[in-house]
This record gives structure tokens, C-alpha cells and sequence, in this order.
């Protein structure tokens, strides 16, 4: 589950050699960790109007380094471009060419964020214009990027501030190591709900947490990650995978409850689990799903039946029971895993990309129930990550894939992990109904 190639490309004499021959090198990439700064230098903080002094004194409230013009030779540890003014294409020129001009002055790991308001929501078509250009323009500089520094958006809706707790809490994921394998995304905030958290470093605090499939892989790094944040946390597989579950539940004091997530009775089991343990539920991570890969015309109806039923039908029946349920919290969080598979489909996935796509429906119609009672639900679609579902891939499309993404490489399952968390937090609430990828900006797909 190693990636040697990129280990070889950053040491010794492999590292030269393969600046040489002109490969492709990844950059290791800068994933959080509490005890370094939130970025690796200044923030350059472009754009004239009311939205980027606000986004300059919330980063001035984190004691950041504000900058709001270039200082020559400097190195800069991310570039926000406040664009939600923009009215017309004419508007981008000035901001997008001073990042442009900061780009090189960029550290590695760096951060370049925009804030923009959605094409869709704009009555105006030289203002949808602008807006939807500044999607093609973030794209293409994520796509440009080195040394393992990202591009990522935050799009406010119509009637959204920048001063919205949820827009603070996407700036900072945006920001932080957190978002390592996120490029080329834009995170919508639709309102102004949610809540800061008194320490960021515990922003899950006295939440209780169920995540499926937590006994290995990505699973098991959402287990951690969320315990990392504060929450108690109840780990879910089926009853074979037993051992392996007790001791990620041992690992991060929660509990173990052994249960096939395709049972009628599965959601009630985990509610009355949560009730008996900890008094209530808050956070529910629909982790658990399987690939049984075929191509179309030799798929037969078990392989097709196993993906729906773990993957979209187990999370339908039991969102319906949370959600009817005093045992889950009003103000509920749920993050369901989905894929790039279904949102670009994929060869031999004609099933996964059915589930898959079957999840991101799913979010965004459940949203709207939700959001009255100022709970959420969003996916996360991951890219390439190193797990053993992907070290089942053959070796030299295994190889293939990993290079296939702006940032040259597979994620890791930490990397899924910190953006489910990210959406699992209160401050996030204005998050609602979205699909966030996990992807390096993966070539193939949307
Ligand atoms: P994995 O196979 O390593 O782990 C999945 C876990 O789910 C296992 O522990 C398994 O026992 C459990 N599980 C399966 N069926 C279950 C059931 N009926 N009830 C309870 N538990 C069950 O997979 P992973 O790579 O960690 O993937 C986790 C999630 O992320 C999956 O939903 C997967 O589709 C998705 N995903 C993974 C990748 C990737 O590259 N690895 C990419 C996109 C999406």
C-alpha cells in the first residue's frame, strides 16, 4: 500500500535523476499537524471590497500574517482571492493576474482559496459569466500548481456573508493540512447556520459519533480522526471482521458494535447502542461499502445486488430510521462516502457508480429535511486512496492511477478522514447537501 515511487523521487539520488529524465514528481504533501502553523507563511489577501477586509480580520482573529499586496520576494503561505463582486468577466483581470504575479513566491504546501458566488444564483448573464469563469480559472490553477500546493474555492449562495460561521470553518480546512489531497474543488456554504467552536483543536467536543466499516482502511481513519477532535466514537462492521474492529475501539477508547449494516434492524441497533453507552447520537459517517467489479455484459444480478444493497440502500433504510428517531440529534450530522466513480463513472463499476451515484442523490435530497432542524448531510467523494481496496488493483494501473491527479499521487486514508470531520463539525452546518472530492484533482471525470 506504499507508494515507492514517491518516496524514491524525494530522496537521495533518485531525486535528481528523476528531475533529469523530466518525470513526474509528487511532492510530499503537508498534511496537519497541531503543533505547526495553520499555513507555511503570509496569507496575500486580494480583492477590494467588504467581503476581503472580513476574511482579512477573521485571518488577523487566528493571528496570520495579512497581507494585502505582494512584498517582493516573499514567501507566501496562501493566496485568497475575494472575487463575490465580480459583476462582469472584466472584473477578474486585476485580482487573478496579482495572484498570478504571486504564484512563484508560493511556499510548497501552499494554499491559493477564491470566495465567489454561485453562476447558478446570478440573474445577470454577464454576472453568471464572471462567476462561472472563476470556476474554469481556479481549475486551471490547481492544475498548475507544484510542490503539493492546492486550489480550492468557498462559494457563498445568494443572502450568504462572508462572515458566516460556516465560511470560517471551509477557509480554515481550506487552509490547514486538513485539505492535503483536496484540489480543484469549491465548497458551498448555503446559509449563515452553524456555530464556532470554543477550541479549534476539539471542535467535535461532547459529540457522539457512529462510523460502518470502521475495522480497517478509511474507516478506521475517520474512527481516529474524529476521536482526535473530541468526539466519542461507536465503530461499526460485520461480525467477521470482529477482532480487527475491537482494537481500533480499543485504540480510541470508544465502543465495538458488531453489526451488518444490511440488516433491517441495524440502525435501531446502533441507536439503542448509542443510547445505552452515551445517552445520544450526533454524527452518523456512512463508511461501510464494497466493489465487486464486472464489466456490463458479464455482470450477473449478485454482484449488481450486493453494491446496492451495502452501498446506497443500507443508507437509505437507515437515514429513514435516524431521522424519525429522538435518539439521533435534531442539530444530526451524517457524512455518507461516495466516489469519483460516481460522479465521472467507471470502467467495470457499472454498479459501484450506481451506488455511488445513488449516494450523492441521496444527499442532496435528504438536505433539505434537515436543514429546519439545523441538522446536515453531505459526501465526501474520494479519488485514489491507498487502502486495501486499491492494493487489490492490479500493479501497473495501480501505478497508472496514482499519477493520474494533479498532485501525481493517491491520497491516503487520513486525507478522507479530515474532511469528513470537517463536515461532521458544527461550524460547518452552512454546509448542506454537497459532495466534496477527495481526489488530488483527478484527470479522469468532472
Ligand atoms: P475497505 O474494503 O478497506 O473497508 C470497508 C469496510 O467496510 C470493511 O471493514 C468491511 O468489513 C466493511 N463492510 C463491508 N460491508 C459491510 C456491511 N454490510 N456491514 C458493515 N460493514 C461492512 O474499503 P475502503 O477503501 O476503506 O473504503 C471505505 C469507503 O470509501 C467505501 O464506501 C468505499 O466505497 C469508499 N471509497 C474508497 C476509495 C478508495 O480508493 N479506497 C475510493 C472511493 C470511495
Amino acid at each position: 500500500m506504499t507508494d515507492t515511487y514517491l518516496k524514491l523521487v524525494n530522496t537521495g539520488f533518485t531525486k535528481d535523476l528523476s528531475k533529469k529524465l523530466g518525470l513526474p514528481r509528487p511532492a510530499i504533501l503537508r498534511r496537519f499537524d497541531p503543533s505547526k502553523p495553520l499555513v507555511p507563511g503570509p496569507v496575500l489577501v486580494l480583492g477590494k471590497g467588504e467581503s476581503a477586509d472580513d476574511l482579512a480580520q477573521l485571518l488577523l482573529s487566528w493571528d496570520q500574517d495579512v497581507r494585502r499586496h505582494a512584498m517582493p520576494k516573499e514567501k507566501l503561505g496562501a493566496i485568497l482571492i475575494v472575487l463575490d463582486d465580480a459583476a462582469a468577466p472584466a472584473d477578474l483581470g486585476e485580482p487573478v493576474l496579482a495572484a498570478g504575479a504571486a504564484l512563484r513566491d508560493l511556499a510548497p504546501g501552499g494554499r491559493v482559496v477564491t470566495v465567489s458566488r454561485p453562476a447558478a444564483e446570478a440573474q445577470d448573464p454577464a454576472a453568471a459569466a464572471a462567476r462561472q469563469g472563476i470556476d474554469g480559472t481556479l481549475r486551471s490553477i490547481a492544475h498548475e500548481l507544484r510542490g503539493g500546493a492546492t486550489a480550492n474555492g468557498i462559494v457563498l449562495a445568494n443572502g450568504t456573508q462572508a462572515t458566516a460561521p460556516s465560511v470560517a470553518a471551509a477557509l480554515r480546512f481550506l487552509l490547514s493540512g486538513k485539505s492535503a489531497y483536496v484540489s480543484g474543488q469549491f465548497v458551498t456554504v448555503g446559509s449563515d447556520a452553524g456555530t464556532l467552536p470554543a477550541d479549534w483543536n476539539a471542535p467535535l467536543a461532547g459529540k457522539v459519533a457512529v462510523v460502518t466499516g470502521a475495522a480497517r482502511g478509511i474507516g478506521a481513519a475517520i474512527a481516529k480522526v474524529l476521536h482526535r477532535d473530541g468526539a466519542q466514537v461507536i465503530v461499526v462492521d460485520v461480525p467477521a471482521a470482529g477482532e480487527q474492529l475491537a482494537k481500533v475501539a480499543n485504540e480510541i477508547g470508544g465502543t465495538a458494535l458488531q453489526v451488518d449494516i444490511t440488516r433491517e434492524d441495524a440502525a435501531d441497533r446502533i441507536l439503542a447502542h448509542a443510547a445505552e453507552r452515551y445517552g445520544h447520537l450526533d454524527i452518523v459517517i456512512h463508511n461501510a461499502g464494497i466493489t465487486r467489479d464486472k464489466l456490463l455484459a458479464n455482470m450477473d444480478e449478485s454482484r449488481w445486488g450486493s453494491v446496492i444493497a451495502v452501498n446506497i440502500a443500507s443508507q437509505l433504510r437507515m437515514n429513514e430510521t435516524f431521522l424519525a428517531s429522538d435518539g439521533f440529534s435534531p442539530e444530526g450530522r451524517i457524512v455518507s462516502l461516495a466516489s469519483t466513480s460516481g460522479i465521472a463513472g467507471n470502467r467495470g463499476q457499472t454498479n459501484y457508480a450506481a451506488s455511488k451515484g445513488g449516494v450523492i442523490g441521496m444527499v442532496r435530497a435528504t438536505a433539505p429535511l434537515l436543514a429546519p432542524r439545523g441538522g446536515s448531510i453531505n459526501a465526501v467523494a474520494p479519488g485514489f486512496i491507498e487502502t486495501d481496496m486499491t492494493a487489490a488493483i492490479p500493479a501497473l494501473t495501480r501505478q497508472v492511477a496514482r499519477r493520474l491527479s494533479s498532485l501525481q499521487q493517491g491520497g491516503l486514508p487520513v486525507d478522507v478522514a479530515e474532511t469528513i470531520a470537517f463536515l461532521a463539525s458544527d461550524a460547518a452546518a452552512g454546509v448542506n447537501g454537497q459532495v466534496v472530492r477527495v481526489c488530488g484533482q483527478n484527470m479522469v471525470g468532472a
